[in-house]
Protein backbone atom coordinates (compact mmCIF):
# COMPACT_ATOMS: atom_id res chain seq x y z
CA UNK A 1 0.00 0.00 0.00
CA UNK A 2 2.31 3.16 -1.08
CA UNK A 3 -0.58 5.77 -1.72
CA UNK A 4 1.96 7.76 -3.86
CA UNK A 5 4.02 8.90 -0.58
CA UNK A 6 7.31 9.79 -2.32
CA UNK A 7 10.70 9.20 -0.16
CA UNK A 8 12.39 12.21 1.54
CA UNK A 9 14.89 11.29 4.39
CA UNK A 10 15.44 8.32 6.58
CA UNK A 11 15.27 9.84 10.22
CA UNK A 12 16.32 7.61 13.08
CA UNK A 13 14.87 10.44 14.75
CA UNK A 14 12.46 13.35 13.92
CA UNK A 15 13.18 17.06 14.46
CA UNK A 16 11.34 20.17 15.59
CA UNK A 17 9.79 20.80 12.38
CA UNK A 18 7.94 17.62 11.67
CA UNK A 19 7.34 17.06 15.37
CA UNK A 20 6.19 20.89 15.47
CA UNK A 21 4.25 21.11 12.45
CA UNK A 22 2.33 18.16 13.63
CA UNK A 23 2.26 18.80 17.33
CA UNK A 24 0.10 22.52 16.03
CA UNK A 25 -2.09 20.66 13.86
CA UNK A 26 -2.90 17.90 16.47
CA UNK A 27 -3.45 20.80 19.14
CA UNK A 28 -5.92 22.34 16.85
CA UNK A 29 -7.90 19.01 16.12
CA UNK A 30 -7.59 18.42 19.91
CA UNK A 31 -8.77 21.69 21.44
CA UNK A 32 -11.72 21.97 18.66
CA UNK A 33 -12.96 18.13 19.86
CA UNK A 34 -12.77 19.95 23.58
CA UNK A 35 -15.00 23.23 22.48
CA UNK A 36 -17.13 20.37 20.47
CA UNK A 37 -17.67 18.02 23.45
CA UNK A 38 -18.39 21.30 25.77
CA UNK A 39 -20.79 22.19 23.78
CA UNK A 40 -22.67 18.53 24.41
CA UNK A 41 -22.22 18.58 28.42
CA UNK A 42 -19.92 18.54 30.82
CA UNK A 43 -19.81 14.92 31.27
CA UNK A 44 -18.85 14.87 27.35
CA UNK A 45 -15.88 16.94 28.24
CA UNK A 46 -15.00 13.98 31.23
CA UNK A 47 -15.09 11.46 28.74
CA UNK A 48 -13.28 13.28 25.69
CA UNK A 49 -10.38 14.21 28.12
CA UNK A 50 -10.45 10.64 29.30
CA UNK A 51 -10.73 8.78 26.07
CA UNK A 52 -7.76 11.19 24.95
CA UNK A 53 -5.46 10.12 27.69
CA UNK A 54 -6.68 6.05 26.89
CA UNK A 55 -5.81 6.54 23.12
CA UNK A 56 -2.08 6.95 24.21
CA UNK A 57 -2.15 4.04 26.16
CA UNK A 58 -3.76 1.84 23.77
CA UNK A 59 -1.32 3.53 20.42
CA UNK A 60 1.44 2.67 22.99
CA UNK A 61 0.71 -0.74 23.58
CA UNK A 62 0.11 -1.91 20.48
CA UNK A 63 1.93 0.21 17.64
CA UNK A 64 4.83 2.62 19.25
CA UNK A 65 5.99 -0.29 21.41
CA UNK A 66 6.63 -2.22 18.38
CA UNK A 67 8.01 0.27 15.87
CA UNK A 68 11.73 1.85 15.69
CA UNK A 69 10.75 4.58 17.20
CA UNK A 70 9.66 3.83 20.54
CA UNK A 71 11.56 6.13 23.10
CA UNK A 72 12.46 8.62 20.45
CA UNK A 73 10.52 11.41 18.82
CA UNK A 74 9.42 10.32 15.96
CA UNK A 75 6.39 12.72 13.91
CA UNK A 76 3.20 13.02 16.62
CA UNK A 77 3.42 14.06 20.40
CA UNK A 78 3.38 12.28 22.98
CA UNK A 79 3.36 8.94 20.80
CA UNK A 80 6.91 7.21 20.06
CA UNK A 81 8.51 9.84 22.36
CA UNK A 82 6.52 8.61 25.82
CA UNK A 83 5.90 5.54 24.49
CA UNK A 84 8.67 3.99 26.76
CA UNK A 85 7.14 5.59 30.04
CA UNK A 86 4.10 3.15 29.52
CA UNK A 87 5.59 -0.24 27.82
CA UNK A 88 8.84 -2.29 26.91
CA UNK A 89 9.90 -2.84 23.46
CA UNK A 90 8.16 -5.32 21.41
CA UNK A 91 8.98 -6.69 18.12
CA UNK A 92 5.68 -7.29 16.24
CA UNK A 93 4.20 -4.26 13.83
CA UNK A 94 2.05 -5.97 11.86
CA UNK A 95 -1.84 -5.82 11.47
CA UNK A 96 -2.22 -5.62 15.98
CA UNK A 97 -0.01 -2.61 15.16
CA UNK A 98 -2.62 -0.58 12.40
CA UNK A 99 -6.08 -1.88 14.12
CA UNK A 100 -4.07 -0.27 17.29
CA UNK A 101 -3.70 2.85 15.48
CA UNK A 102 -7.49 3.42 14.35
CA UNK A 103 -8.80 2.28 17.59
CA UNK A 104 -6.95 5.64 19.25
CA UNK A 105 -7.67 7.59 17.01
CA UNK A 106 -11.20 6.80 16.86
CA UNK A 107 -11.35 6.99 20.88
CA UNK A 108 -9.93 10.35 19.94
CA UNK A 109 -12.62 12.03 17.51
CA UNK A 110 -15.46 9.91 18.67
CA UNK A 111 -17.00 12.29 21.05
CA UNK A 112 -17.04 15.19 18.78
CA UNK A 113 -18.49 13.74 16.17
CA UNK A 114 -21.49 12.58 18.55
CA UNK A 115 -21.46 16.44 19.03
CA UNK A 116 -21.73 17.31 15.97
CA UNK A 117 -24.09 14.88 15.01
CA UNK A 118 -26.30 15.77 18.15
CA UNK A 119 -26.25 19.38 17.38
CA UNK A 120 -26.78 18.68 13.04
CA UNK A 121 -24.28 21.22 12.02
CA UNK A 122 -22.79 20.55 8.74
CA UNK A 123 -20.61 23.49 9.38
CA UNK A 124 -19.07 22.04 12.33
CA UNK A 125 -18.53 18.63 10.48
CA UNK A 126 -16.43 20.33 7.04
CA UNK A 127 -14.15 21.85 9.95
CA UNK A 128 -13.78 19.05 11.94
CA UNK A 129 -13.42 16.25 9.26
CA UNK A 130 -11.20 19.18 7.78
CA UNK A 131 -8.90 19.71 10.50
CA UNK A 132 -8.95 15.23 10.85
CA UNK A 133 -7.83 14.64 7.94
CA UNK A 134 -5.85 17.97 6.97
CA UNK A 135 -3.54 16.13 10.02
CA UNK A 136 -3.07 12.94 8.17
CA UNK A 137 -2.41 14.24 4.98
CA UNK A 138 0.49 16.07 6.20
CA UNK A 139 1.25 13.70 8.63
CA UNK A 140 1.34 11.00 5.46
CA UNK A 141 2.14 12.87 2.60
CA UNK A 142 4.81 15.33 4.25
CA UNK A 143 6.12 15.42 7.70
CA UNK A 144 5.90 11.66 8.67
CA UNK A 145 5.82 8.60 6.18
CA UNK A 146 7.94 10.74 3.36
CA UNK A 147 10.81 10.84 6.56
CA UNK A 148 10.23 7.65 8.42
CA UNK A 149 12.16 4.48 8.62
CA UNK A 150 9.98 1.81 9.94
CA UNK A 151 9.82 -0.29 6.83
CA UNK A 152 7.36 -2.79 8.49
CA UNK A 153 4.50 -0.12 8.35
CA UNK A 154 2.48 -0.62 4.95
CA UNK A 155 2.39 3.52 5.03
CA UNK A 156 6.26 3.82 4.74
CA UNK A 157 7.75 4.44 1.10
CA UNK A 158 10.06 1.46 1.18
CA UNK A 159 7.65 -1.15 2.74
CA UNK A 160 7.57 -4.35 0.69
CA UNK A 161 5.06 -7.46 1.39
S1 LIG B 1 5.34 5.04 7.81
FE1 LIG B 1 4.06 6.73 8.58
S2 LIG B 1 2.37 5.77 9.71
FE2 LIG B 1 3.98 4.23 9.41
S3 LIG B 1 5.20 4.29 11.32
FE3 LIG B 1 6.18 5.65 9.82
S4 LIG B 1 5.31 7.69 10.18
FE4 LIG B 1 3.98 6.21 11.21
Amino acid sequence: MNLGIKRKNRLSEFTLREYGINGVLMAILFLFGLFLSWKLSTFAIFMYLLLWVASYFVIHATTCRNCVYHGKQCPVPFEGSCSHLTFDRGNNFGLFAGIGGLVAYFLRVCIPFVAIFESGSVLYFVLYTGVFLLFFYVLIYHTGCPNCINTKCPLNPDFSV
